[in-house]
């Protein structure tokens, strides 16, 4: 087995090197081969995905990712952006199907914004289709109206589509993932205005006919995006398209307090994937060894577990990271009064400490 390792900019180095850290320790048959994505390639080679990555990433059964990104390359040409290295690395990889899990630490629930009692306990999967919808969608432009409200002043538009094989095989992602879970999905979608998204409900509603096992309900996303913050406990799989679940995802990473615990994974048909952080590159924290590894080293257990089949070594990382928050260790993202807070290097520290057995330091 090959894992790519691309750390990319900001934190994303920093936090790669734990999670790197954490694998090694595993003492499990695969390879790693890092190489520069994002910005670092941009200065190094002038294009945020040079070929030479975009080979290695084809090349391996898995990419762990770490973030992209700076203002310092916000007047770059679109094409050459840090962000445009992970729009093609989907494109070129095919990955179409996004797992954003919102877990809620029992240690953490007050790091949440919501009442405690709300949150504690909180597993939900949000699933996101990421190769269609309105941000992919042709034609797309500015031109000059030729009807609407303004007829002849300029505007601008895009297009919002979906095929039906695209609803098909992200509706099948999220039946069996539910039927690993507790066997339900939500179905979010803007079917009451929105063609595409009736459609969206009726080929799912097709598709659930296949999995008699799954309970399958339909929210509208203003009233999914109410809900979540009222009761999102009640959620166990929501699936929905790709800019809903942009937004939605990020409201359920709140949920949990810190966008620094947040892991997620991008799949392929044969579950090959990329998997980061929830979060960005961090630039404002970047360099200063503070920043929270934690969501990296969560991605890299989802990796071991959907795409290199080791569910152990997957749940081994999973159960050192709650050993470190119930030994009471906090980077400043999650930090509270009564908790020792640690560094980037030292929260990986605990981790691999806690894989091996070792002594986690408790305040
Ligand atoms: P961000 O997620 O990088 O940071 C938002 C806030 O959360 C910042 O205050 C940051 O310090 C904090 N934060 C993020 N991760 C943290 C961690 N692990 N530990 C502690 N604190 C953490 O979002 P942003 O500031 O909007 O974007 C910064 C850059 O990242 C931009 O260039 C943006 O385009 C890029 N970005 C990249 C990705 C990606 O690589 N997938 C995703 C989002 C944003």
């Amino acid at each position: 087995m090959k894992i790519a390792i691309l750390p990319g900019d900001g934190i994303g180095t920093e936090i790669v090197a734990e999670a790197v850290k954490v694998l090694k320790v595993l003492d499990l048959p695969f390879e790693m081969e890092s190489a520069l994505v994002g910005g670092a390639a941009y200065d190094a080679h002038g294009h945020p995905l040079p070929e030479a990555t975009l080979k290695l990433a084809q090349a391996a059964d898995a990419v762990l990712f770490g973030a992209v990104g700076d203002w310092k390359y916000d007047k770059l040409e679109r094409q050459y952006r840090p962000e445009q290295a992970i729009l093609g690395l989907r494109k070129h990889l095919g990955l179409f199907a996004n797992f954003r899990p919102a877990i809620c630490y029992e240690q953490l629930t007050h790091a949440s914004s919501l009442k405690p009692e709300l949150v504690a306990g909180l597993d939900i999967l949000i699933i996101r289709e990421l190769t269609g919808d309105i941000s992919f969608g042709q034609p797309r432009g500015r031109r000059t109206a030729v009807d609407g409200h303004f007829p002849g002043a300029p505007e601008a538009f895009d297009t919002m589509r979906y095929s039906k094989p695209e609803i098909e095989r992200i509706a099948h992602v999220a039946f069996q993932a539910a039927r690993k879970r507790r066997g339900r999905v939500t179905s979010v979608d803007k079917a009451n205005v929105l063609e595409t998204f009736q459609f969206w409900k009726d080929v799912v509603t097709e598709v659930h006919a296949q999995y008699p096992d799954v309970a399958l309900d339909h929210l509208y996303v203003d009233n999914a995006a109410m809900q979540l913050v009222k009761a999102p406990k009640a959620f166990d799989v929501i699936v929905t398209g790709n800019m809903f679940g942009d937004i939605l995802s990020d409201e359920a990473a709140m949920l949990t307090g810190s966008i620094g615990m947040l892991p997620s994974a991008s799949l392929d048909r044969n579950n090959k994937g990329l998997y980061e952080p929830s979060h960005g590159s961090a630039p404002d924290i970047a360099g200063k060894g503070i920043a929270n590894p934690l969501a990296t080293i969560l991605s890299a257990a989802m990796m071991l577990r959907y795409s290199l089949q080791q569910p152990d070594a997957a749940a081994r990382i999973e159960q050192a990271v709650q050993a470190v928050l119930a030994a009471g260790l906090r980077t400043g993202d999650i930090w509270s009064e009564g908790t020792q807070r640690v560094g980037t290097r030292e929260m990986g520290d605990a981790v691999v400490a806690a894989i091996t057995g070792k002594t986690i330091t408790k305040t």
